[in-house]
C-alpha cells in the first residue's frame, strides 16, 4: 500500500533542511535545464491537504470542455483537437473526448480510438516541417473532464530536449499565432485521411 499523506510528507521531510527546502533536483544540473543552479532554491514543502481541492468540472453541469464541445481544428462524433494558444512552442494541441469522461472511466471502444488517434496525432505533427518531436502528456490534476496534451518540439534546438519542454514552452515568448494555426489546419487534414472526421463539429 502506497504511504499515506501523513507518511509521505513526513517521509519528504527528512531529506529537507530546517526551512522544508529540500535540495535541488538532479534535473537542475542537467544541461537542457532552463535554470542555473547558482541562485535556486527550492520551496518548502507544505503539509498534505486533505480533503483535496475539487477539480473543474467534477460536476459536468458545470465543465467547460463539455461546454466546448463544438470547439476546435478536427472533430468526429466522439473526439475534438484544438489548438492551445498563447504558448511557446511551435504547436501544442488539445484532444477531448466530446462527452463527458475522465481517463479512468474511459468506455473500452473510446479507449481503442485513443491510442489510434494518439498515435496518429504524433506522426502529422512530427510530419510537420521543423518540428522534430510531438511530446504526449495526459496530467489531469485540474480538469477532470479527460484532456490530452501534444506539445512540438522545433527543430535543432537541443536544450529543448526531453522533460524540461513543458517549462522551456513557459518561458519562450508567444509563438507567432498565423503559423501555429496554419501548421494545425496541416495536422487537421492528415487526421481526416488518417482516420476520418472533419474540420466542422456536426
Ligand atoms: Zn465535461
Amino acid at each position: 500500500m502506497a504511504l499515506s499523506p501523513e507518511e509521505f510528507y513526513d517521509h519528504a521531510l527528512a531529506a529537507a533542511d530546517g526551512e522544508r527546502r529540500l535540495p535541488l533536483a538532479r534535473m537542475t544540473g542537467w544541461d537542457i535545464s532552463p535554470f542555473e543552479q547558482d541562485g535556486l532554491r527550492v520551496s518548502p514543502l507544505r503539509p498534505p491537504v486533505l480533503p483535496e481541492t475539487a477539480r473543474h468540472g467534477e460536476d459536468p453541469a458545470d465543465c467547460r470542455n463539455c461546454r466546448d464541445r463544438d470547439e476546435g481544428i478536427w472533430f468526429n462524433d466522439r473526439w475534438r483537437l484544438a489548438r492551445v494558444p498563447g504558448v511557446g512552442v511551435p504547436l501544442v494541441l488539445m484532444l477531448y473526448p466530446r462527452d463527458h469522461h475522465d481517463m479512468a472511466d474511459l468506455p473500452d471502444e473510446l479507449a481503442a480510438e485513443l491510442g489510434l488517434l494518439t498515435t496518429r496525432i504524433v506522426r502529422h505533427m512530427q510530419a510537420l516541417p521543423h518540428v522534430s518531436r510531438a511530446h504526449v502528456y495526459r496530467i489531469g490534476d485540474g480538469a477532470a473532464h479527460l484532456h490530452v496534451w501534444f506539445f512540438a518540439r522545433p527543430e535543432g534546438q537541443a536544450q529543448l530536449y526531453g522533460s524540461w519542454l513543458v517549462v522551456w514552452d513557459d518561458l519562450l515568448p508567444e509563438y507567432p499565432a498565423d503559423v501555429a494555426d496554419a501548421d494545425a489546419a496541416t495536422v487537421a487534414g492528415a487526421l481526416i485521411g488518417s482516420h476520418g472526421g472533419r474540420r466542422d463539429p456536426a
